[in-house]
C-alpha cells in the first residue's frame, strides 16, 4: 500500500483583496509604521496558513511568504547586500531590504528579471564583492512561527544553491564552484537548524535544473547535495523541480535527496520516469494539478495519470502537489461576482486548487471510490463549461485550418518594399521616434476610474482621451519627433485593452496576481475561441494621424505577448489560440490601413520570456511565434511599414527569429546592456531596420544630449545609418510630462546633430 501526502509549493502573498499589496504602499508613503506593517503581513501570512490547513492539505509550504520577492529574500538571508547600500554586518533592516528592491536618490535599486518564463519579476542578487554571512535564518523562523502560532509542522521553503547562484550576476562562469563552496556552509548551517528544530520535510527549490545546466554544474550540485544529507540526515529533502522537465535526469535523479519534485504538467515528466526510471530509495513528489493556469483541472484524467505514475515508480510514498508555486495565480475563485456561473465553475485559483490536491490524494490513497462525489461534480462542471456556449467558433477554426502559406508572406521582399515605404513616408536620415505610450498621468488614471465608475459618461472620457492626444501630437511636433504616436492613453495595460475588445476572453473582478514588489497583474482570460469582434485602436489612431501631416504609428500588442499574458484554457493547444489572436489582429491591421495608417506596431516584448527552460523546445516555440506574428502582419501593402518592439536585449540567441518577424522596423531595448547588443551586429548581418533604444525610460533622469549622441555613435559603428532609428528603450507611460518631454528633446537634438555628420558622411 502507497502512502499518499497531499502538498503544496507555494502560496499567494497577496491576500485575498490585495491586503498585502495596500499594507506595503501605505508603508512606503510613510502612511503605516513599520510595526503596523509587519503587524499586518504577520496576519495575513498566518491567515494563508490556517486557510491551507482548512483545506486539507498535509504539507504546508512556510517561509515561501516574503514583503517583496523570495529571491530577494535569499539575498538578505546570506548577506548579499551591494556595496552601494552601505550594510555593515548584523540583522539587515527593512529599510535596507526595500532599498535594494525599489533604489533610494543615492543608489539605483538592483535589477530586476523575469523568474524563468513567468511574468514574475525577481529581484536579481549581486555577488561582486559579496561575503556570503549568514545574516538570520529566515525558513527557521517561519517554521517555528507556523509551529507556534497554528500548531503546524511546516514544509520549510528555500531557494536551492544552484539556482540562486545561477540566477546572480556579478562574477564570472569558472567561478561558480568556488562560489557554491563559500554558500554551502550556510545551506548547511540553515538545515542543520532546522533539523534541530524539528523540521521533516524541506523544500529545496531547484528550478534552474530544468535549463540546461554545464556537466560542471551538474557535478558541483551532486556534491553540494551530497553534503546536505550527510549534515542535516534527519531532513526529508525535496529537491523541487518547474516549470518544464529536468534535462539532465540522469544526473539529477541520482542526487541524494529524500524526495524529487517533478512537474507533470509542462514538459514530458512522465516519458522521463518511463524511459529512465525513478529510483526506488525516493519519493516522488508529483507536480500534477497546474500551477500556472487557472481552469478547473479534470480530475478523473489526473487520477488515472497519478495512477499511471504510481506503476513506474517503486517507492513507498507519492507526493501529490500543484506542478508549482500557486504564486502565479489568482488566491480564489470565491468573490468573482460578474463572470458568467457556467465560466466561474470551470475555473480553479489557489485555493480551488489545493482542494483539487487534496481530492487526489484521498483518490489515490482509498480508491476512486471514495471521491466519486467530488469526481462527478467535476465532471459536471467540465461538461459545462466545455458546452458553454460562445466558446467555439467554427468559422474561426475553418479560417485559420485552411491558411495557405502566403497568408504569411507579405508581398515583396524587404529590399522592395522599404523602397516604397521610403517614398510614401519621405522620413529623413535617422527617423526619431518613440515606442507608443506617453505619460499616464494620475489625471489620465483618475479619469478612467471615473468613467468605469459612471461618475462621466462614455462621451466625456472619449473627449478626454481625444484631449490628451492632441495635446500630445503637438508636443511630439515641437519636440521634432518624425514619427509620431496617439500615446496609448485609452488603455490600462497592454493586454487587457485587447483582451476587452475580441471575442473569447473574460474578465475576472479580483485575479490578481504578483508581477514584481507590490505590483499585481490581472490577466485576462482566454475562455474560447478568440475572433476579431470591432476595432480595437483605429479610432484613436485615426484620430491622432487627423491631427498631424507626420506618420502616426498605429499601435498594437502581438499575438505572443497577449497568449503569454493572459490565462489561456487547454481545450485546444496553447499555440492555436495564439494563431486564433494573430488572426484577429490581422483584422486589426488591414483595418488601420484601410484608415490610411501608414507604419504599424505590433509590440513583442514578451517573446522572449515565453521561451521554455530547455533549449531543445526553442525552436518549436520560435518557429509558432513568427508564424503567428506573420500571420498578424502580413497581409498589409508593401508600403506599410510594420515595426516591432522588444523589451529586453539578449538578441544574440534569438536572432533568426527576430529576423525570420519581418518586420520593416523592430525597436529594441538596449541602454542598459549597450556593448552585449551591438557586439551582435558585428557578427551577424541584419539587413531590416532597427531602432536601439538610446536612453533608459525607467529611470526618471532626463538624458543629456551628449550622452545620447554617444549612445547613437556607438551603435553607428556596426550598423549602417541608413537603417538605424532613433527612439528610448520602451513605452513612456511610467515617466511624468517633464522627464518625457526633456529626455526626448534630447534624443532629437542628439539626432539632428548626427544626422547632420552622417549625411555629410554619406555624400562623400
Ligand atoms: N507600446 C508599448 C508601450 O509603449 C510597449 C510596451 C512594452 O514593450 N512593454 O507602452
Ligand atoms: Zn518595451
Amino acid at each position: 500500500m502507497t502512502n499518499i501526502i497531499s502538498s503544496n509549493v507555494g502560496y499567494p502573498r497577496i491576500g485575498e483583496n490585495r491586503e498585502w499589496k495596500r499594507a506595503l504602499e501605505k508603508f512606503w508613503k510613510q502612511e503605516i509604521s513599520e510595526t503596523a506593517l509587519l503587524e499586518e503581513t504577520t496576519q495575513l501570512r498566518l491567515n494563508n496558513l490556517q486557510k491551507q490547513q482548512d483545506l486539507g492539505v498535509e504539507l504546508i509550504p512556510v517561509g515561501d511568504a516574503s514583503l517583496y520577492d523570495h529571491v530577494l529574500d535569499t539575498s538578505i538571508m546570506f548577506g548579499i547586500i551591494p556595496e552601494r547600500f552601505k550594510y555593515d554586518g548584523g540583522e539587515v533592516d527593512l529599510d535596507t531590504y526595500f532599498s535594494i528592491a525599489r533604489g533610494t536618490n543615492d543608489a539605483v535599486a538592483s535589477e530586476m528579471t523575469k523568474w524563468f518564463n513567468t511574468n514574475y519579476h525577481y529581484i536579481v542578487p549581486e555577488l561582486r564583492h559579496a561575503k556570503p554571512t549568514l545574516t538570520s535564518n529566515r525558513p527557521l523562523a517561519f517554521y517555528q512561527e507556523a509551529k507556534d502560532k497554528i500548531g503546524i509542522d511546516g514544509k520549510p521553503v528555500i531557494l536551492g544553491p544552484i539556482t540562486f547562484l545561477k540566477l546572480s550576476k556579478g562574477y564570472e562562469e569558472k567561478d561558480f564552484p568556488t562560489l557554491l563552496q563559500q554558500f554551502l556552509p550556510l545551506y548547511i548551517q540553515v538545515l542543520k537548524e532546522l533539523q534541530a528544530a524539528g523540521a521533516s520535510w524541506v523544500q529545496i527549490d531547484e528550478p534552474i535544473f530544468g535549463t540546461n545546466l554545464s556537466e560542471e554544474v551538474i557535478t558541483a550540485a551532486k556534491n553540494v547535495y551530497e553534503q546536505f544529507s550527510k549534515e542535516a540526515p534527519k531532513l526529508k529533502l525535496i529537491l523541487q523541480t518547474y516549470f518544464g522537465e529536468v534535462v539532465n535526469y540522469e544526473a539529477v535523479k541520482s542526487f541524494p535527496v529524500k524526495a524529487i519534485g517533478l512537474d507533470f504538467v509542462h514538459g514530458n515528466a512522465l516519458e522521463l520516469i518511463k524511459q529512465q526510471g525513478f529510483p526506488e530509495d525516493k519519493v516522488l513528489a508529483a507536480g500534477i494539478i497546474n500551477g500556472r493556469n487557472v481552469w478547473l483541472s479534470d480530475l478523473e484524467s489526473k487520477l488515472d495519470l497519478l495512477e499511471t505514475i504510481r506503476t513506474h515508480i517503486k517507492s513507498e510514498t507519492i507526493i501529490a502537489q500543484p506542478s508549482c508555486s500557486l504564486l502565479h495565480v489568482p488566491v480564489t475563485i470565491k468573490p468573482e461576482g460578474n463572470l458568467d456561473p457556467v465560466i466561474k465553475d470551470g475555473l480553479a485559483f489557489a485555493d480551488e486548487k489545493i482542494s483539487e490536491i487534496v481530492t487526489l490524494a484521498k483518490g489515490l490513497k482509498s480508491g476512486k471510490q471514495q471521491i466519486r462525489q467530488e469526481l462527478a461534480a467535476n465532471k459536471q462542471k467540465r461538461i459545462q463549461f466545455t458546452q458553454a456556449s460562445g466558446r467555439t467558433n467554427d468559422v474561426v477554426r475553418r479560417k485559420i485550418d485552411n491558411l495557405t502559406p502566403t497568408d504569411t508572406a507579405r508581398t515583396s521582399p524587404f529590399a522592395q518594399r522599404i523602397k516604397k515605404q521610403a517614398e510614401q513616408l519621405q522620413l529623413p536620415l535617422l527617423p526619431t521616434t518613440t515606442i507608443g505610450s506617453l505619460p499616464q498621468s494620475a489625471v489620465v488614471r483618475q479619469t478612467r476610474t471615473k468613467w468605469r465608475k459612471g461618475e462621466i459618461t462614455a462621451n466625456q472620457y472619449e473627449q478626454f482621451i481625444k484631449d490628451q492626444i492632441n495635446k500630445w501630437i503637438k508636443i511630439q511636433e515641437e519636440i521634432g519627433l518624425d514619427v509620431l504616436v496617439h500615446g496609448e492613453f485609452e488603455r490600462t495595460d497592454m493586454v487587457e485593452y485587447f483582451g476587452e475588445k475580441l471575442n473569447g476572453f473574460g474578465v475576472t473582478q479580483y485575479g490578481w496576481v504578483q508581477s514584481y514588489g507590490s505590483r499585481c497583474v490581472k490577466p485576462p482570460l482566454i475562455t474560447g475561441d478568440v475572433s476579431y469582434k470591432e476595432a480595437i485602436t483605429v479610432k484613436e489612431s485615426i484620430y491622432a494621424q487627423s491631427l498631424t501631416d507626420k506618420p502616426v504609428k498605429g499601435m498594437l500588442t502581438g499575438p505572443v505577448t497577449i497568449l503569454n499574458w493572459s490565462f489561456v484554457h487547454d481545450d485546444v493547444p496553447r499555440q492555436t489560440v495564439q494563431n486564433q489572436i494573430a488572426f484577429a489582429l490581422r483584422q486589426e491591421v488591414e483595418a488601420l490601413e484601410e484608415n490610411g495608417i501608414k507604419i504599424i506596431q505590433v509590440d513583442e516584448p514578451a517573446l522572449r520570456e515565453g521561451l521554455p527552460l530547455d533549449k531543445n523546445r526553442w525552436q518549436e516555440y520560435l518557429d509558432d511565434a513568427v508564424y503567428a506574428f506573420r500571420l498578424t502582419t502580413a497581409s498589409v501593402q508593401d508600403q506599410t511599414q510594420i515595426h516591432t518592439h522588444m523589451c529586453y536585449s539578449e538578441f544574440q540567441e534569438i536572432f533568426a527569429t527576430i529576423d525570420g518577424l519581418d518586420a520593416d522596423v523592430i525597436s529594441i531595448e538596449t541602454s542598459r546592456s549597450h556593448g552585449e547588443i551591438i557586439s551582435t551586429f558585428e557578427e551577424n548581418t541584419y539587413e531590416k531596420e532597427i531602432g536601439l533604444g538610446v536612453y533608459d525610460i525607467h529611470s526618471p533622469r532626463i538624458p543629456s544630449q551628449a550622452e545620447i549622441k554617444q549612445n547613437i555613435n556607438r551603435a553607428l559603428q556596426s550598423i549602417s545609418p541608413t537603417l538605424f532609428w532613433i527612439n528610448p528603450d520602451c513605452g513612456l507611460k511610467t515617466r511624468n510630462e517633464v522627464e518625457t518631454i526633456g529626455a526626448l528633446k534630447s534624443m532629437v537634438e542628439a539626432a539632428h546633430e548626427i544626422r547632420k555628420a552622417q549625411f555629410a558622411n554619406l555624400k562623400q
